[in-house]
């Protein structure tokens, strides 16, 4: 252990696709932003499909770049194909979705990341969280509200004490024993927290395959008292090009006309190449069938829940035994490499029998495996013990983003990453302008760092009694010095608030205006037991939230935050001054023929017109919702006070402690009965 480096307002751990939106938003706010990450050269990997967008996810990402988020334009720069999903259906339900050269999108991202200006990354490993103990009481909900028990592979990091006061970031420590004080933390530890990778009867400590996992930081958390369970996911084999005859299989092209993701983008001119479709059957099933006992997950080797809507091909097989076939699209990882994603065909059996199932299929004969599939279990935060802004409800100015909150999806993390970044980086002004400045960094007469001297950290993937010990003595030891620092530093310049938090208002969006929105309430709402993964029909306002509105419903919070220019944000009103006026010719007289508006505008009009009723019908609905949503719920509201409530209904609020009625009336199971009472007593 050796150091005590520069202070930043934002460190973010990780640099995956969340990490990249919340380094990203935080710094081009203007707010010195470190990215810890375990390796520069992953930096935006797509672990598995090397695709962005789909169903609802194509929404997100055009969500994220109206909020002046990277991941359109990184796709933008970077797709090898592209289709509009749904197209014939409603535009509701119509989404974008391209496939990625994935080596050129994680280069682009990394050159994004170090050519960003506020905006440093730094190889190394996060392995614990330094705070300080505040002034406020611990908010009554910061607990996990999910029943004991219940979550898979549950740990309790408050092991039945509750109370006491909050606590705040004041920093982290590194494995290679970086101390770095910072105002605000985002964690985006992906599959690496505790990740162990199964193939068959073989298992090893990483988070992706070849990476290694990322230990202390799981037994951080639970130091600060959070509960942590369990997930898994799984990704397919990935097979040489050359070994497939591609004359057996079907061709799949994209579209020939492409919508960019990006708003700032006008056209996207790319070289484009087919995917293709290939059908397991039934001497495949047979394979799998005979050799089921050795799946890691049918062994009882994970404990970890997978994701229900993304089962391994073992699982399709299982449990749809009375298909016949099943469909595969095997797809180009990029241009610069011969690797191909076999989509649909996840697998964590022993890789020769992977072998032998694959080469069952027409074309498949002679393939060989460059990659195998595998399967990854890892920790995950529950996400009801963040407030709706990603924010810990334990530890002020920590926030949690991506598949740490138990989600699933390179778009809902790199969603969540955006409004984590937005967040952090007001907490971090606000953090500024109430507390004073952190600490100059103490340099001895050489100008070196003085050390802190604080031993050595153990980083096992379990720790003994003893070690954790040790573990929680070293970091109090480290704290301390760091806050005493701190606080002189502060009282210096004039400040007495070390102890206190500072009020600010996050962005927290609606179920109305983002299927961002939808995700993060639902996550900090109902939590998770398995990896949660975005469809349209967890939104009740899919109309509003079409992938061509999104800079409409969001142009203005990116504006506020500092993330688009006045120019920018004109721009889109001025677009959607055009929309509007059209409508109104349309209303009048619906056959107009277009007197000259620019051809895209026009035809977004049109959909604007086409669904005006149902978007009316469902803007009553929506404003009933906001009366809802701005009846506010007192944290420390006494449920108990109101002695008709069900125990049930009592019982959930109590650990949910939702912050509106609009929230209450969305935890599962609560009756309308109940609510209805609630409001009487709120008002
Ligand atoms: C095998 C596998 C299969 C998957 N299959 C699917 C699928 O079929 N469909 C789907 O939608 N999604 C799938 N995913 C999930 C998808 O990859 C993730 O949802 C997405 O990448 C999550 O983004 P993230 O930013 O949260 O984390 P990641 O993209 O995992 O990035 C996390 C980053 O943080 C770094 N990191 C972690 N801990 C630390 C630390 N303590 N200190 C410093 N750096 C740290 C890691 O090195 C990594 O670079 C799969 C993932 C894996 C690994």
């Amino acid at each position: 252990m050796s150091g005590f480096y520069d202070f930043y307002d934002v460190v973010v751990v990780g640099a995956g696709h969340a990490g990249i939106e919340a380094s990203l938003a935080a710094a081009r706010m203007g707010l010195k932003t470190l990215v810890v990450t375990q390796s520069p050269d992953a930096i935006g990997r797509m672990s598995c499909n090397p695709s962005i967008g789909g169903i609802a996810k194509g929404n997100i990402v055009r969500e994220i770049d109206a909020l002046g988020g990277e991941m359109g334009k990184l796709i933008d720069r970077s797709m090898i194909q592209f289709r509009m999903l749904n197209k014939s259906r409603g535009p509701a339900v119509q989404a974008p979705r391209s496939q990625a050269d994935k080596i050129t999108y994680s280069q682009i991202a990394r050159k994004t990341l170090e050519t960003t200006p506020n905006l440093f990354t730094l190889m190394d490993t996060a392995i614990d969280i330094l705070t300080a103990e505040s002034s406020t009481e611990m908010p009554p909900d910061s607990d996990s509200s999910a029943e004991i028990g219940t979550i898979p592979g549950e740990n309790r990091g408050t092991s039945g004490k509750t109370g006491g006061k909050r606590l705040k970031i004041t920093g982290i420590a590194t494995e290679r024993g970086r101390i770095i004080p910072c105002r605000a933390v985002v964690l985006t530890t992906g599959t690496f927290l505790g990740g162990r990778i199964f193939i068959g009867e073989y298992d090893a400590p990483c988070g992706r395959i070849g990476e290694p996992a990322a230990y202390g930081l799981t037994e951080s958390l639970h130091k600060l008292g959070f509960t942590t369970g369990r997930l898994k996911t799984g990704t397919p084999p990935r097979i040489l090009k050359s070994t497939i005859d591609f004359s057996k299989l079907e061709i799949n092209n994209g579209d020939d006309e492409i919508i960019p993701f990006s708003f700032d983008d006008e056209k996207v001119e790319r070289p484009l190449v087919p995917c293709h479709i290939v059908y397991t059957n039934s001497e495949t099933h047979r394979i799998i069938r005979e050799n089921i006992g050795r799946s890691p997950l049918y062994s009882g080797k994970i404990s970890g829940v997978g994701p229900r809507y993304c089962p391994s091909i073992e699982d399709k097989v299982m449990r749809f035994a009375e298909r016949e076939r099943h469909q595969i699209f095997v797809e180009p990882e990029g241009l610069e490499t011969d690797e191909m994603y076999m989509n649909g065909f996840s697998s964590s059996l022993p890789e020769c029998v992977q072998d032998a199932f694959m080469r069952t299929m027409p074309g498949f004969e002679h393939a060989v495996q460059s990659r195998p599939g595998y399967a990854v279990e890892y920790d995950y935060v529950e996400p009801t013990q963040l407030y709706p802004s990603l924010e810990t409800k334990r530890v002020a100015g920590l926030f949690d983003a991506g598949q740490i909150n138990g989600t699933s999806g390179y778009e809902e993390a790199a969603g969540q990453g955006i409004i984590a970044g937005i967040n952090a980086g007001l907490y971090s002004r606000a953090h500024k302008n109430f507390c004073g400045p952190v600490c100059e960094i103490p340099h001895d007469l050489n100008g070196i760092p003085v050390s802190m001297e604080p031993g050595a950290f153990c980083t096992k993937a379990t720790m003994n009694a003893a070690e954790q010990k040790q573990f929680r003595e070293i970091s109090k030891n480290i704290e301390n010095r760091l806050n005493e620092f701190e606080k002189q530093c502060q009282t210096k310049a004039g400040f007495g608030h070390f102890f206190d938090i500072p009020e600010w208002k996050p962005l927290v969006l609606g179920r109305d205006e983002a299927y961002i929105g939808v995700l993060i309430d639902d996550l900090v709402t109902l939590g998770t037991k398995e990896p949660y993964r975005m469809f349209t029909a967890r939104a009740e306002y899919r109309l509003k939230l079409r992938h061509d509105t999104a800079d409409q419903r969001l142009a203005k919070y990116a504006f506020e935050a500092g993330l688009k220019t006045k120019a920018q944000l004109e721009k889109t009103e001025a677009k959607y001054a055009q929309i509007n006026e059209i409508v109104s010719i349309l209303l009048k007289k619906p056959q107009t023929e277009n007197p000259g508006y620019p051809e895209k505008i026009w035809n977004e009009a049109q959909i604007e017109f086409k669904y005006k009723y149902y978007i009316e019908k469902q803007d009553k609905r929506i404003e009933k919702m906001h009366k809802m949503e701005n009846v506010k719920i007192p944290a420390d509201f006494d449920y108990s006070a109101i002695p008709s409530l069900s125990a049930e209904s009592r019982n959930k609020l109590e650990k949910v402690r939702p912050l509106t009625l609009g929230q209450a009336e969305r935890i599962s199971g609560i009756r309308n009965s109940d609510i209805m009472l609630l409001m009487v007593y709120l008002r």
